[in-house]
This record gives C-alpha cells, sequence and structure tokens, in this order.
C-alpha cells in the first residue's frame, strides 16, 4: 500500500463543513506521502513541490448547481467531500456571466435541486437574483463550503496508488481572482467532474479585421445590462437563446439591436396555453412518439408565433425535439423577441463577412456601421484542458462520450455531473446517482475497516 502518512485521515476536517475560503491551504489536513510518486511539477510560484493532502471523501470540482447538489447529496447520506472552485463564491456563473435581468427559461419546478423545493412565494420563472438566493441557501442547508479561489490545473488517474491525484493554483485574495499563491495536490479515491458545459466563452475564430474594428467588442457572458447601450446600435452575433434574450433586453432599453441568423434554427412559445412548452414535452412525450410532438409543437408555434421563416429564422428540416436529441442543439424558448422582429425593433442580418473600422461587412456585401459588437457564441467545455483523461470524456468538446443516462460514471471512481444538455434536471439525475454510487462504495470500505478493526 503506497500510502504512509498514518496520521492523515486522523488530522482531516470534513472539508465540506469548512468554512469559505480563499486561502493557501484548508484547514488541518495533513502532509501525505505516497511510494513511489513524485509530487506534481510545483506551482506557479517557482519550482516548491506543492503540499500533498489526502481527502477521504470524493473531490467535486466546480460549485455550481451541478457541483453543490452533489455535494448536498452525499452530505444526506453522510459522505463528506472537498469542493473546489476558482472563483470566489458559490455558483459563480450565475452571478458574474448572466446579465441581470435574466430569468430560468424553463419552470423552477424543473429547475430544483435535489432534497430543497423553492421557497414558497418564489415565480414560476424564477429571476437570476432569486436563483442564486436559492443556490446559497442550498449550500447553506447542507453546509456545503467550498475551497475557494481553487482553480484546478490537472488531475489524473495513478493506476499504481489507486487515487486520483488533484493539483490545484490556490488564489489568495478575498475575490479568488488573485495571483496564484500556492499549489496543493490533492489526492482521493473519487473525482466529480462538475466544471459545467458552459465553462468557458467561445469566441469565434479567423473573422476578418476585428482587430481594426475601433467599436466595442464583447461576449455575452460579459454582457450586464441594456440600459449601457440605450442610443447605440449593436451588432449582436448569434440567435440561440442569449443571442435573442440580448436583443431583447438591448431593445427593451432603448438599443438599436440587430442580430446575425446563420443558421436555421426553431423557436418555439415559452408556454402554450398558460403551460410551459418543457413542461409540455415532457408530459407528451410518456405518451406519443418525438415525431408527434415535434409535429403538434410545430403546429402551436406556427398558431402563436406565425410563420417565422417570413422574419429571416428558417426552421430546420427536422423537428425541434428531434434536432436536440441528435446533435444537442436546443430550440429558442420565445420570452418575447419574436414580436420585436416582427415590428422591425430587433433586425434579423446574414453573417459577417469581415469586420470593418466602424461596422461590418455582411454576406451578402452590404456594410453599416456599429457602436458595439456584443458575440452571442455560445460556451464550451473546459474539461480537455485540466483532466488527464481520454476513454470517458472526449477530448474534442469536453463532454463525457456516452450519451445521457450512462454519462455520469466513468472508470476509477471519475464522475461527471452536469454534462447532459438537460439544464438542472440533468444535473439533479447526475448527483443523485453519483451520492448513491459513491456512498455504497464508502458504507462498504467502512464496514471493511471495522472488521478488520475488530479482528486485530
Ligand atoms: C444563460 C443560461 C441560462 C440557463 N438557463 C437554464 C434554465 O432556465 N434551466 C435549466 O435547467 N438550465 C439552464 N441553463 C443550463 C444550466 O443548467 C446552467 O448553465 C447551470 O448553471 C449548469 O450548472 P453547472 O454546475 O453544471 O455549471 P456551472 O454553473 O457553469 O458551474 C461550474 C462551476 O465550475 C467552476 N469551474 C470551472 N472550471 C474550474 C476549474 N478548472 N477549477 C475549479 N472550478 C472550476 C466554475 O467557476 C463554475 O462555478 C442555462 C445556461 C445558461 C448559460
Amino acid at each position: 500500500m503506497c500510502i504512509s502518512s498514518s496520521t492523515t485521515s486522523l488530522h482531516f476536517t470534513d472539508a465540506s463543513t469548512a468554512r469559505p475560503r480563499s486561502l493557501a491551504m484548508p484547514p488541518s489536513h495533513g502532509d501525505l506521502q505516497l511510494d513511489g510518486e513524485a509530487p506534481a511539477a510545483g506551482g506557479q510560484g517557482g519550482d516548491v513541490a506543492p503540499r500533498r493532502v489526502w481527502v477521504p471523501g470524493p473531490v467535486i470540482v466546480g460549485a455550481g448547481p451541478s457541483g453543490l447538489a452533489t455535494a448536498a447529496c452525499l452530505k444526506a447520506r453522510g459522505v463528506p467531500s472537498l469542493v473546489l472552485e476558482r472563483d470566489a463564491c458559490v455558483a459563480s456563473s450565475w452571478r458574474h456571466r448572466t446579465y441581470e435581468r435574466m430569468r430560468l427559461h424553463l419552470p423552477r419546478c424543473f429547475c430544483e435541486l435535489p432534497l430543497v423545493p423553492f421557497p414558497p412565494g418564489t415565480p414560476p420563472y424564477p429571476n437570476r437574483d432569486q436563483f442564486i438566493a436559492y443556490l446559497d441557501a442550498y449550500a447553506r442547508a447542507f453546509a456545503v463550503e467550498p475551497l475557494l479561489g481553487a482553480r484546478v490545473r490537472a488531475a489524473a488517474y495513478r493506476a499504481a496508488i489507486g487515487f486520483w491525484r488533484v493539483t490545484v493554483d490556490v488564489a489568495s485574495g478575498a475575490d479568488g481572482g488573485d495571483a496564484v499563491t500556492a499549489t496543493t495536490e490533492f489526492v482521493s479515491r473519487w473525482l466529480v467532474v462538475a466544471t459545467g458545459e458552459n465553462a468557458e466563452p467561445v469566441w469565434p475564430e479567423g473573422v476578418e479585421g476585428m482587430e481594426v474594428y475601433r467599436g466595442a467588442v464583447m461576449h455575452t457572458s460579459t454582457y450586464k445590462r441594456g440600459d449601457e447601450f440605450a442610443g447605440k446600435k449593436v451588432l449582436v452575433v448569434g440567435c440561440g437563446n442569449s443571442g435573442m434574450e440580448v436583443s431583447l433586453d438591448l431593445c427593451n432599453n432603448g438599443a438599436r439591436a440587430s442580430m446575425v441568423v446563420r443558421d436555421k434554427l426553431h423557436v418555439l412559445p415559452r408556454d402554450i396555453l398558460g403551460i410551459s412548452t418543457f413542461g409540455l414535452s415532457v408530459f407528451l412525450l410518456k405518451w406519443l412518439p418525438l415525431k408527434c410532438v415535434d409535429a403538434l409543437f410545430l403546429f402551436c408555434s406556427r398558431l402563436i408565433l406565425g410563420d417565422t421563416a417570413k422574419y429571416g429564422l428558417q426552421r430546420p428540416k427536422i423537428g425541434p425535439l428531434q434536432l436536440k436529441k441528435s446533435t444537442g442543439k436546443t430550440p429558442v424558448l420565445d420570452i418575447g423577441a419574436l414580436r420585436k422582429i416582427r415590428d422591425g425593433e430587433i433586425k434579423v442580418v446574414p453573417s459577417i463577412n469581415r469586420f470593418t473600422e466602424g461596422g461590418v461587412e455582411f454576406a451578402d456585401g452590404c456594410k453599416e456601421d456599429f457602436d458595439a459588437v456584443i458575440l452571442a457564441t455560445g460556451y464550451k467545455s473546459n474539461v480537455p484542458s485540466w483532466l488527464k483523461e481520454e476513454e470517458f470524456f472526449s477530448q474534442s468538446d469536453g463532454f463525457p462520450r456516452k450519451a445521457f443516462s450512462h454519462s455520469w460514471r466513468g472508470k476509477n471512481g471519475l464522475y461527471a455531473t452536469g454534462f447532459t444538455r438537460r439544464g438542472l434536471m440533468g444535473s439533479s439525475y447526475d448527483a443523485s446517482r453519483i451520492a448513491a454510487d459513491i456512498a455504497n462504495q464508502w458504507t462498504e470500505a467502512l464496514a471493511r475497516n471495522i472488521a478488520a478493526h475488530n479482528d486485530a
């Protein structure tokens, strides 16, 4: 056996009850030596070998809804965990990468995390602040207190010792954004990847002339409020849920928005006869084949929204649910942008050929000036940048190779939560399965230890 620190487990405090911190070190973890295993390369601070810390429970990377839900489900089963979060707060995607007026796209009953409902009085579509408050209360309810400012730089399984080694750069300041002051290597039997489908913004590559453009260019992840653009001409690049919503928010706040629509897309009403379209799809799919539900939705959409092709939004040949199933592409749930497009308040424009000093030249050769360009070009997983594993996670897109409902468990104690392309419902499913699986192993190990102790 390779673990040679006999005091480590005795001195370890339950990491999930540690106070939130962005300090260099978690409390009272014993240093650990692994026979025959050199520590990973030193931190950015120099050549000093990182401190090595054994974690008795799983290490969870990411303190978004998926990571919190997994830690909570584990806690409910009596298993402690260590949650590592690169930012200085829980739910940082919602705090820092969403705009102020945003609401959940799906009704609250589909966005609840396991074991805790939204508080009474929460509207059917909670806004950003209500959702953040729910996540804060959720973390408090289970005393999940992540190590903050802890960015996982690398994680690899060491078959020789049967453990995951997770190398973490820890920032010093309270905002977690300060310079890296220490590198710590956490060692655990289980690694739960909860860094999200949307970990990094995607910037379009190879668009000619972006460097000559004199206006402001930003990604939707840093867009906060439309009134900052009042009176300005803004080009929104992309027409998914984010592109549509940002265009609407701009329009509602006195900006003149144009939206680049390059591909065909499905736009569905958010509600049909007062019932959420998503909820209806969940219900109908229990009874009807997907094709029928698609046909029904397209019929209702035509009645409610009209012919979207007339406004420059061509529909793909295959239906919205079939498309989601085969490509993962989510239909846009309309919350009012379509009416603005119909009324000419949001202009639909073709793809960009190149940037000019004052604006862009479109694919049809027309040129137009804009004060600002907002890229609604989506997000990507960052797993390939830090996880040294290629069997379970694909290196090309950073998602598990297996489809839902088999995407939560890999080999050697590796798990994934929040990579199902099914939003928070998918995260809840993963969290419950992962917690049950690890808790079984935890209980068996405990029983073995007690038996060994009794024998001795
Ligand atoms: C604009 C928008 C609206 C959405 N609306 C809905 C909705 O209404 N309903 C719904 O069900 N779903 C919705 N989703 C989809 C999804 O449910 C959310 O994105 C949700 O936040 C996913 O939770 P997560 O914990 O998996 O990922 P995230 O919330 O992104 O959390 C991942 C965490 O991991 C951290 N992290 C990343 N890399 C590292 C690293 N190397 N080391 C340490 N920490 C790291 C991040 O800082 C982050 O805190 C929406 C998504 C977006 C983008």
